[in-house]
């Protein structure tokens, strides 16, 4: 996410921190550190949700703290539902496992007035004169049970609608199971910025406007996707491209960038086979490098995926997304066919889209 600085990482996913996050030092002052706190168990929370998504293969790429919570960007969405019934309940369930694990422990350490009037008091607001250390310490450990609970809300695209969705889609199929849980974010959206706006919680507000944007976004990227899988790469592979031979000089390249609308190109050996490709930002960065005399062998990636003509486009978009790339080259019996881009899909949903 753009604006955001890594502060650690965990497992091979970066933990990052959103600029916006530092707006709670403003607005909580000295109780910054009890906001710290609380967001060490987000983290939690959101690497459970991380660790299970790997586990069937899905790449977690970063998690982002924003003040509102955390976000856990994965490369793709899970194919099956109960993949996302699992991946969405981990959360929730590590923070219940928290609960669980330091209830007696604590219970006894700081005994019982304390560590009842600190959940009390997010209602009332109570706050002790004495022992405000344990006390504190026991808000951070009731705050695992409040995002717990919150997060379960069915308020889609939170966990709780997630693990609804991947249970109305085990009945509805996918695009109509996600309509329903987007309908139930809109009215939680509407309700948490209804309460927002009473109480004067901003936070809560802003929650709203998230939820209300983010479930609407999956709803879009749920019909994207619907449209894409009805259409394979050989019905709309453009029929003329351009190859490259493995010796040509980046200035070369730069002349056919500007002369053609290709901008990615696969390299090919005497023998014409394919033995690399490159891209827009390669020749950029190639030029940067070794200048414009500097050879396409030199810079060329060799181990780009390569995709046949029988897949469908939402499962190219797929491999697109996972490797950050925005064009693959398309094979047949081991010979390039054709170069399958990012705009050629988008171009597929846009007219699509427009005749309905
Ligand atoms: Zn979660």
């Amino acid at each position: 996410m753009r604006g955001s600085f890594k502060i650690a990482e965990v497992a091979g996913i970066s933990i990052k921190m959103h600029v916006t996050f530092l707006l709670l030092i403003l607005i909580f002052g000295k109780w910054f550190f009890f906001v710290l706190a609380v967001f060490f168990f987000v983290t939690i929370h959101e690497l459970a949700h991380s660790l299970v998504a790997k586990k069937f293969g899905i790449t977690v790429k970063e998690i982002t703290l924003l003040p509102i919570g955390g976000v856990a960007s994965m490369a793709k969405m899970p194919e099956k539902p109960y993949q996302e019934f699992f991946i969405a309940i981990a959360g929730p369930l590590t923070n219940i496992a928290i609960i669980i694990i330091f209830y007696f422990p604590l219970k006894w350490l700081i005994g019982n007035e304390i560590f009842f009037g600190a959940f009390r008091s997010f209602f009332t607001g109570y706050m002790p004169k004495l022992a405000v250390l344990p006390f504190v310490i026991c808000q951070v450990y009731w705050i695992n049970l409040i995002l717990a609970a919150f997060n379960l809300l069915p308020a889609f695209p939170m966990d709780g609608g997630r693990i609804l969705r991947s249970i109305l889609a085990q009945k509805y199929g996918f695009q109509r199971a996600t309509k329903i849980a987007v309908n139930f974010g809109h009215i939680f959206a509407l309700l948490f910025g209804y309460i927002g706006l009473m109480h004067g919680r901003i936070i809560l507000l802003v929650i709203a406007i998230f939820i209300y944007m983010a479930a609407s976004s999956e709803e879009l990227m749920v019909d994207v996707k619907a449209t894409l899988k009805k259409f394979r790469v050989k019905d709309i592979l453009p029929s003329q491209f351009l190859t490259l031979p493995f010796d040509a000089t980046l200035s070369k390249v730069l002349e056919l960038i500007f002369h053609s609308h290709q901008e990615d190109f696969p390299v090919m050996d005497e023998t014409d086979k394919m033995i690399g490709f490159i891209t827009r930002g390669d020749v950029i960065n190639g030029i940067h490098q070794h200048g414009i005399a500097g050879k396409v062998s030199s810079i060329m990636r060799t181990n780009v995926p390569k995709v046949s003509e029988y897949k469908t486009l939402d499962e190219v978009q797929n491999i697109m997304q996972s490797n950050e790339l925005k064009a693959l080259p398309v094979l047949k019996n081991d010979k390039v066919i054709g170069v399958i881009t990012t705009d050629d899909i988008s171009r597929v949903y846009s007219m699509m889209s427009k005749r309905r």
